[in-house]
């Protein structure tokens, strides 16, 4: 319906009723009744009922008819008049633009059409319902294929029905006040058209709505699967659709797509790649397209319309609209749904509801896949890391054999008193199994849990760090001093593990301080923890170094650390430990001034004598 084709305000018809000509009393009230009806009831079938009755009623015409656009055809759905008549003209199918081209040729009674006999094309009259009698030579009597409409028009223009009247009072044609009548049952027509339409309108926003946020809902499924089959569900549901059919294409990471359809499953086979040929052209542009079961071609789909007919017509479906569906640049896949033959043409709101639901699909399945790249890529990880474990176990294992054998036999020949060699021997004998030590003792504790759980006494495990770096402390004039600030004190845990942790902690400290320095080992603790500080007057370590220091193989970039022999292993197996204990270990360091390695350990939880 064009503007041009609206009506022109109502026109006063010429000779309009005069004061002597007033409105009789029942149609006034029969009005008014009306009025009411149409501005409180839902029920627009009922009212229209009523209206084409007050018509014959109060107006004396003895048919009258209201038909509402559905799509593009005029279906006649009330009719008053006799029996005969109402099962002939009941549910006629008119296609719209037959009655607007009768519009054209009719006469303007203000918002009526008159077409007057003789005027009327013969194919319109052989469709027409054409009362039976005798036409009169009177010019004002009413002929038998003369017509009288009233288009019924929206508020914006659009054509929402028409109302036709036929047999009018005595025959005659209705004088200027019975058409002023006619008008007011007429406006009232168009006013619950116009109700019925804004009512439908709404209850389709909030269902296309509902739609939307469903198929967006499902993207919370877990994997693309349950996504689509969710989303085909949600789709065929609110749409109303015959078939939902949603695919995924396979990426560079998948060698299979998926595929969702809803009632009946996705199809295979040809068709699906040509259709993939068809969107990839399109691409990015994301307008449904609609395709009808009997079109001969398609512009936007021009490999693809046969295979896409064949479906449909297995399905039943009459019409179907293609959506792309994608993000950015890349094309994802597409949404397919197919709609009855009873379905008119697809409203602007629904085709973008349909592009809405593409577009949410598109972002669910782009985050769906990143999810599980990124768990994909997690699980390599994993298992890259247990490889390198694995090898690392495997490396040291077969270097420890061959270097016990070389460390017995170096001290067998240093007691025949080959001293120079047989010492370059051993020292770096013992630099390589202390390399290999800490690779097992780091592969060991690798991404477990403290398997031994016994008592350990922090104050004995600090002694015995003590003693073993006793003679180091002393050719390297180091002093060493424990204090302890609480009574004998008890973690719970493996001994061997804790002692490597101190054992480490109190030999770094000895090791990189300078001659004449001093390392004090402090044991603290409270209700909750026990803390073991090592405090060295020594190098320092730089902040920048601090960073790395618990990763392994990490040694400070300070050329005077490094001189010093070290492998870079000791603290992170330290902080394995420790974290396997459920403890942690920090470190406070100022270059030139001296460090502070801090561990602390949970309580061992006291136990009843
Ligand atoms: P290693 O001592 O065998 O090299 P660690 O993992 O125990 O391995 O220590 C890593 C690095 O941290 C050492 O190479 C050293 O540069 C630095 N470092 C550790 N403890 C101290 C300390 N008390 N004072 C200065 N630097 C330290």
């Amino acid at each position: 319906m064009t503007a041009e084709e609206a009506p022109a305000a109502p026109v006063a018809p010429a000779g309009a009723a005069g004061p002597d000509e007033a409105a009789p009393a029942p149609a006034l009230q029969r009005l008014s009744e009306l009025v009411r009806r149409v501005n409180s009831s839902t029920d627009t079938a009922e009212v229209l009922e009523e209206i084409v009755h007050g018509v014959c009623e109060v107006l004396g015409y003895g048919v009258a008819a209201i038909a509402r656009l559905e799509g593009d055809t005029l279906v006649m759905t009330a009719v008053a008049g006799p029996d005969d008549v109402r099962r002939q003209v009941l549910g006629r199918r008119t296609p719209a633009a037959e009655i607007l081209d009768e519009f054209r040729q009719a006469d303007r009674w203000g918002i009526l059409r008159f077409v007057p006999h003789g005027r009327m094309d013969n194919a319109r009259l052989t469709a027409a319902w054409i009362p039976d009698f005798e036409p009169d030579d009177d010019p004002m009597a009413w002929h038998p294929e003369d017509a009288l409409y009233a288009p019924l028009y929206s508020a914006t223009g659009g054509l929402l029905g028409n109302m036709a009247v036929d047999l009018p009072t005595g025959n005659r044609i209705p004088s200027v006040h019975e058409r002023e009548l006619l008008e007011m049952f007429v406006v009232q027509a168009g006013l619950a058209l116009s109700n019925a339409q804004q009512r439908e309108r709404l209850a389709e926003q909030v269902r296309l709505g509902s739609t939307v946020k469903e198929v967006a809902q499902a993207g919370s499924q877990p994997g693309i699967e349950a996504i689509l089959s969710d989303a085909c569900r949600a789709v065929q549901r609110g749409l109303d659709a015959t078939q939902v059919w949603i695919r995924c294409y396979p990426d560079e990471d998948r060698a299979n797509g998926v595929a969702a359809g809803h009632p009946r499953p996705s199809p295979t086979g040809a068709g699906v790649a040509t259709l993939r040929a068809d969107l990839s052209e399109l691409w990015p542009s994301a307008d449904p397209v609609v395709v009808h079961v009997s079109d001969e071609t398609c512009d936007r789909l021009p490999s693809s319309l046969p295979k896409l007919q064949q479906m449909m017509t297995s399905v039943g479906a009459f019409q179907v609209v293609v959506m792309p569906m994608g993000v950015a640049l890349s094309l994802l896949g597409y949404v397919v749904i197919g709609f009855p033959g009873s379905r008119g043409p697809l409203r602007a709101s629904e085709l973008d509801a349909i592009a809405e639901i593409a577009r949410e699909l598109g972002r669910s399945v782009h985050s769906a896949r990143l999810l599980e790249t990124e768990q994909r890529l997690v699980s390599e990880l994993r298992e890259l890391d247990r490889y390198k474990g694995e090898l690392i176990t495997t490396i040291s294992h077969e270097l420890k054999t061959p270097l016990t054998t070389i460390i017995g036999h170096a001290e067998l020949l240093g007691e025949l008193h080959e001293h120079r060699s047989v010492e370059a021997i051993t020292r770096n004998a013992e630099r390589l199994n202390r390399l290999v030590q800490n690779l097992l003792d780091y592969s060991r504790v690798q991404d477990r849990r403290a398997a031994v759980r016994v008592d350990v006494d922090v104050i004995d495990s600090c002694r015995a760090a003590i003693d073993l770096v006793a003679h180091l402390a002393d050719t390297g004039r180091v002093g060493i001093e424990l204090v302890v600030c609480c009574e004998q004190v008890s973690v719970s845990g493996d001994p061997e593990d804790l002692s490597l942790v101190v054992d480490n902690l109190v030999s770094n400290a000895v090791k990189y301080t300078r001659p004449g320095g001093t390392v004090r080992i402090e044991v603290a603790c409270d209700e909750g923890e026990v803390r073991v500080s090592v405090r060295d007057s020594g190098l320092g370590i730089s902040e920048a170094d601090q960073v790395h220091l618990f990763s392994a193989f990490h040694r400070s970039s300070n050329p005077e650390a490094l001189s010093i022999p070290g492998t870079g292993l000791g603290l992170a197996i330290s902080r394995r430990i420790v974290e396997s204990h459920g403890g942690r270990i920090e470190v406070e360091s100022v270059v030139g001034e001296g460090s502070t390695f801090t561990l602390a350990l949970p309580r061992a939880p006291r136990r009843t004598p």
